[in-house]
């Protein structure tokens, strides 16, 4: 049998030494480059340099060593193609076998502290990639090694056979373009995340497809989990990543993933509007005249919910609204900016911690269609996809299915009611009425429930419903749930329609004196 070749330039040494031992042992000739040519020269191992094999000297600081003809020739060649052995005959150019290569420590680089620029770029490697990329191109012929943990199960293959199985290079091929996906992507999130301007955000959506670690959290939900927050290479202008942190404490994981919720409902409001999340639910979201008197009335839904809140805003907060939020617990407070006068009285709050994002260029909704627009939910081992729930209702959509007709008053107070719907929890039932929400059920496992929760907080906070305007997320099975919200007061509806039994619910309205409008589209949020 024809005498093998391997080359073998590593990086991580761990191991070598015995493998090439093991391969000159099985009379493998051995090819290497400086570094590990002269480790196992050392071990008193013959091996023949990349410089000498090729006649061209490492140079650049060892930027070019393996980057010649001689070497990606000897790994690319077809054994099976009469034309490819004929041109390496040509050429003087040996085949070559095996290949083992770890790549530069460009990952472990830029974990250290202090790690500058220059240091994270001349560790970047670029002769190994290529090297482990036409070895696991040509798989058939090429067994290629880019972890130590592989060598003993191929020196095993070689005592026995001579010689590789199929499938163990095969596979040794997939790790290698794996390796070099996962090594490309840790250079690309590092020199992504340097490049801090935002310039990022104007490459296309359809390039928006990794991301770019943040910062590591405290912990998460819990403090038993570990956590961090990362970002899409490319995010959406408006989204929550795009924020910039005042003053306040450190974000915590609920921290961001309140603010993400309170953030995306206030945006999608034209007027001046402020959001209050807790649980990830909004428990007083109004709009208002005054970014003051919007929160005025937010707050008033749910007082005893909005303590220690996460408080949103699509307008500046001035002086006005900084007074009256600064009367309470807040966790988080978002707006597009923050006058002097505001910051001025949160400065001797040092624990709220103050967001500025600007909002979406354009105005409101729909901001990033096409854009971060993609949901992912983990599952266990899985991801499930889907894209955001970005569908955004017109009153010319609205399709009147009572004999009572809405008001241009109540219309509007439903389409209220259908926006902060979009937000909440399912089942999702919301007792609104003259831009402020009176009511919130969220996150229950029936509609009923859903709709006496509501009712009974708005009982709670001395707010009545007589005359109220309810958005229903998702449509209403039976009857029982449109009598509670009649019961309670209601006096128009919103809901998707579509249910079997459509016709007793919307008989029931018109028995109850109801004015309801179906979407046709729902707003399920889990
Ligand atoms: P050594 O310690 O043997 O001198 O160098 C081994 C390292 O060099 C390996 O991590 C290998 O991936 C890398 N390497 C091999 N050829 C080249 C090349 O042409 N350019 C660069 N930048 N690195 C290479």
């Amino acid at each position: 049998m024809a005498q093998l070749t391997a080359l073998i330039s590593v990086s991580d040494k761990t191991g070598i030494v015995e493998f090439a031992q093991a391969l000159h042992a099985l009379n493998v000739r051995l090819l290497s480059t400086g570094g590990t040519a002269k480790l196992l020269a050392d071990a008193g191992l013959p091996v023949t340099e990349v410089a000498q094999h090729t006649g061209f000297p490492e140079m650049l600081d060892g930027r070019v060593k393996t980057l010649h003809p001689k070497i990606h020739g000897g790994l690319l060649a077809r054994r099976d193609l009469p034309e490819h052995v004929a041109a390496l005959q040509q050429h003087g150019i040996d085949t070559i076998d095996i290949l083992a290569v770890n790549l530069y420590p460009f990952e472990s680089t830029v974990a250290k502290p202090g790690c500058t620029l220059e240091d994270a770029i001349e560790n970047i490697d670029i002769g190994g990639p290529a090297m482990v990329r036409s070895a696991a191109k040509n798989w058939k012929d090429v067994t290629v090694l880019t972890d130590a943990s592989q060598y003993a199960q191929v020196l095993e293959e070689l005592k026995a056979h001579g010689r590789t199985s199929d499938k163990t290079r095969f596979a040794a091929s997939v790790a290698a373009f794996n390796r070099i996906a996962q090594y490309d992507a840790a250079i690309s999130n590092y020199l992504s995340a340097r490049l801090d301007d935002g310039s990022l955000t104007e490459y296309p959506a359809q390039m928006n497809s990794s991301f770019v670690k943040v910062q590591d959290l405290r912990y998460g939900e819990n403090s038993h989990q570990t956590a961090a927050l990362y970002r899409d290479l490319y995010p959406a202008p408006g989204s929550l990543v795009t924020g910039k942190q005042l003053q306040g404490k450190e974000l915590s994981y609920n921290n961001i993933a309140d603010a993400d919720a309170a953030w995306e409902c206030v945006k999608s409001f034209d007027t001046p509007a402020c959001v209050i999340v807790k649980h990830a639910n909004p428990c007083g979201v109004a709009v208002a005249a005054t970014p003051a008197d919007a929160y005025a009335k937010a707050f008033k839904t749910d007082p005893t919910s909005a303590f220690g809140g996460i408080i949103a805003f699509n307008r500046e907060v001035d002086r006005a609204a900084a007074e009256l939020v600064s009367k309470q617990f807040v966790e988080v407070l978002m707006a597009p900016s923050f006058s002097a006068e505001a910051r001025e009285i949160f400065k001797g709050k040092v624990n709220v911690r103050l967001l500025e994002i600007a909002l979406p260029p354009g105005g409101a909704r729909p901001w990033d269609q096409g854009r971060n627009a993609q949901d992912v939910k983990r599952v266990g081992s899985g991801l499930l996809v889907q894209t955001a729930d970005n569908h955004f209702l017109g009153k010319a959509d609205l399709k009147v299915v009572t004999t009572l007709q809405p008001t241009a008053q109540q219309l509007d107070d439903l389409m209220f009611a259908w926006t902060v719907a979009q937000y909440v929890k399912s089942n999702a039932i919301v007792f609104c009425g003259n831009g402020m929400t009176l009511g919130v059920g969220a996150g229950q496992m029936s509609r009923i429930d859903s709709a006496r929760i509501a009712s009974i907080k708005a009982e709670n906070a001395g707010l009545a419903l007589a005359g109220s305007a309810v958005a229903s997320d998702a449509f209403f099975p039976f009857r029982d749930g449109l009598d509670v919200l009649a019961d309670a007061g209601a006096s128009c509806v919103i809901q998707p329609g579509g249910s079997m039994r459509d016709d007793e619910v919307i008989a029931a309205a018109n028995e109850r004196g109801i004015a309801m409008v179906f979407t046709g589209v729902r707003h399920f949020r889990h």
